[in-house]
């Protein structure tokens, strides 16, 4: 639930698999696209994500322990298999004390003892749960906040450091509204059945978590009640995540001592003093001022006796993975099964690797690059991002709706990117953090307070401009507006995305439209609010930013219109970005292919046309599916649309799919001319 500065492919990142050894791959009759996996029944104008995917979906039903499901899902367990290879050979290797191998191993080693955690019970948390029985008065409980902000617990409200919005050279602290136990604010109002039964299902969840702690059934009850009170409360006050989209709406930069004034009964001396951080010289963002002055009231008026109910109950969820297994499976039944409408919790090892992975998950990447990065790959991936850039410079000196002065701003931003692709020139230093063979939960915590303190003690220093925002074994991308710089981890350089055996036309339309997507993203509704030193600062006329709103307004509409449940749309103003991104992603690839001797050469492949393996190759990508519990959490929460609708949402705005395909009015997905979105 933490804001991430990252504007990624997916939202949730999860690791992936070896992308080294395809060398079985390399027969004669390897085909890069095989046919017959389409679905000829499907016209592809009719449904062109049907056409391409509805083979792959009917052979891959979602696996019981996972809510949705695709294509590139099935790198993560590769990829699981091998990390976890990582882990099991360095807890058997005697390695010396405070080396990354002796953290890993011992990491591993407490996940995977079933015995010792079952004894230990609550054991290893009682210190902290009684920290919070201690508190006596309002500095207490600020003081308490900040101790669980250090493990990174959100409760009450979140904190989060980055670079300034305004002046990118600058790493300042960011509060933020939080502390919800449900997904997003709208669980807690929308009227319809399924959530009304999720929020009893929830107050059933908080009363189950008591009674695990020894509470009788009544207090149980009357907790849970307490807490679903207060958050209630708390979501009222809460931003919209479709208001949050725009950046000005969530900067607010004060004085610390503005801020004491704005929210009089927190008393921040005591939290930012518990929260150990470096001097604010230049101020802080309150993002969300309206929520704060909210949490002040609520500080008076909700009794301290039942904040520590609340933050008892907050705390325990954090922590439950990493407990007994009643506990686990408490947590698997309400966050998994009752939200996700996930049947089955993973094997253990694949949730301690996860956890390891997400913990310290770069001690782990160096290993995983030496086995499964191919230079081969990363030099394939370098030309790629090179034509894709000038492919998008073409494309801004062609719009015939931007006036010359933008195009020049636009130009200089793009000339500025930076590109990162593979791993990190430099690994995280992990010598400060303890790790030993105690107790998991432990472990887990020490490795979060190490992450936490790392962050906070950036304020006030200058930007590290070599650090990575995700792991290189993770299979996803992003865009990163304040550095201008777009990523791209080793693990997504491989198939569906990326083959090094394949024909332009399906890497252009994978990984070259991952490439397009992370580029445009400098270009969407909140990308290009940012210019090239990475500041929020509008470098558009105002004539330029009223045609690309109409025009993206277009996007807008047209996906409110797409409804994957009968109870919900996408929410087109949340996803905006993403679909942007797609669009302009997928136009300017395509442009980068056009390029390629490949194309120019127009050799039919099995009977389809360069031009029809480029969409292929795009739309196999997103080959998956959703258990509707887990659609609707995404459609609710997540800036993505779901993968149908990136597929037929995008090539439906573009000219050349109707080329490629020889699409005319009578198909079902057919837009005339000029009711097609036309940004990049
Ligand atoms: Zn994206």
């Amino acid at each position: 639930m933490r804001k991430s500065a990252l504007w990624l492919l997916l939202a949730v990142p999860f690791v992936a698999a070896s992308c080294g050894d395809k060398k079985q791959d390399a027969k004669s009759d390897y085909k890069a696209f095989d046919v017959s996996s389409l679905d000829t029944t499907v016209n592809p104008g009719d449904d062109f994500f049907g056409f391409v995917n509805n083979k792959w979906i009917a052979a891959h039903p979602i696996p019981a322990d996972k809510g949705k499901y695709g294509a590139f899902y099935m790198l993560d367990d590769n990829s699981l298999s091998m990390l976890r290879n990582t882990l099991e050979s360095a807890s058997k290797a005697k390695a010396q004390k405070g080396t990354n191998t002796q953290k890993v191993g011992d990491f591993w080693v407490t996940g995977m003892d079933t015995v010792a955690i079952e004894k230990a019970g609550i054991t290893p948390i009682k210190p902290y749960l009684d920290n919070i029985q201690a508190i006596q008065s309002s500095d207490d409980l600020m003081r308490t906040a900040a101790q669980m902000h250090r493990m990174y617990t959100f409760a009450m409200f979140m904190n989060w450091v980055g670079q300034d919005d305004k002046n990118s050279a600058d790493v300042i602290m960011s509060m933020w509204q939080g502390g919800l136990g449900l997904p997003d604010r709208e669980y807690y109002f929308l009227p319809d059945a399924r959530m009304q039964q999720i929020r009893t299902d929830y107050i059933a969840h908080v009363k189950n978590v008591f009674m695990l702690l020894g509470a009788d059934e009544a207090t149980a009850q009357k907790n849970a009640s307490t807490i679903m009170n207060i958050e209630m409360q708390m979501a009222k006050a809460s931003m919209t995540n479709t208001d949050m989209r725009v950046p000005e709406n969530i900067y607010h930069k004060m004085s610390v001592a503005d801020f004491q004034k704005m929210t009089p009964n927190m008393n921040w001396s005591v939290y930012f003093g518990e929260l150990k951080t470096p001097e604010f010289k230049t101020g802080i963002n309150v993002a969300q001022p309206e929520f704060f002055k909210t949490m002040n009231g609520l500080m008076k008026s909700v009794p301290l006796d039942d904040w520590k109910v609340y933050l008892t109950y907050h705390f325990v969820d954090g922590t439950s993975e990493f407990l007994n297994d009643a506990f686990v499976m408490e947590h698997f039944d309400f966050h998994s099964k009752k939200l996700n409408g996930i049947e089955q919790i993973k094997p253990r090892w694949k949730r301690v690797v996860e956890t390891a992975d997400f913990c310290i998950g770069e001690a782990l990447g160096e290993e995983y690059v030496k086995q499964a990065f191919s230079p081969e790959a990363k030099k394939r991936a370098d030309e790629m991002v090179a034509n894709i850039k000038t492919a998008m410079g073409v494309r801004i000196n062609q719009l015939d709706w931007m006036s010359d002065s933008t195009k020049m701003q636009a130009i200089k931003k793009l000339n500025s990117f930076t590109v990162k692709i593979g791993y990190p020139d430099k690994w995280r230093d992990y010598s400060a953090l303890e790790i030993d063979r105690s107790a998991y939960v432990l472990n887990v915590i020490h490795a979060v307070e190490f992450e936490a303190k790392r962050n906070y003690d950036k304020i006030g220093k200058p930007v590290d401009k070599t650090e990575w925002g995700m792991t290189p074994q993770t299979v996803n991308a992003y865009y990163n507006p304040s550095n201008n710089e777009i990523v791209f981890p080793a693990a997504i350089l491989q198939a569906p995305f990326f083959d090094a055996q394949a024909d332009d036309a399906l890497n252009y339309g994978g990984i070259g439209a991952v490439i397009g997507h992370e580029i445009t993203h400098g270009f969407d509704d909140q990308g290009r609010q940012y210019d090239a030193k990475g500041n929020l600062n509008m470098w558009w006329t105002p004539e330029d930013n009223e045609k690309f709103m109409t025009r993206a307004n277009v996007v807008v509409t047209q996906f409110n219109s797409y409804c994957p449940l009968d109870s919900l749309c996408i929410n087109g103003q949340l996803t905006l970005g993403e679909n942007i991104a797609d669009f302009g992603g997928l136009t300017i690839a395509y442009e980068a292919y056009k390029m390629t001797d490949e194309y120019k050469a127009g050799k039919t492949i099995d009977g389809i046309t360069p031009q029809q393996r480029f969409f292929l190759g795009f739309g196999r990508i997103w080959a998956g599916s959703y258990r509707e519990d887990a659609m609707r959490a995404q459609l609710l929460t997540n800036p993505h649309s779901p993968g149908e609708w990136r597929v037929n949402g995008t090539v439906v705005n573009m000219p050349e799919w109707y080329d490629a395909w020889g699409i005319k009015e009578d198909a079902a997905m057919y837009l005339a001319p000029e009711s097609r979105a036309k940004i990049w």
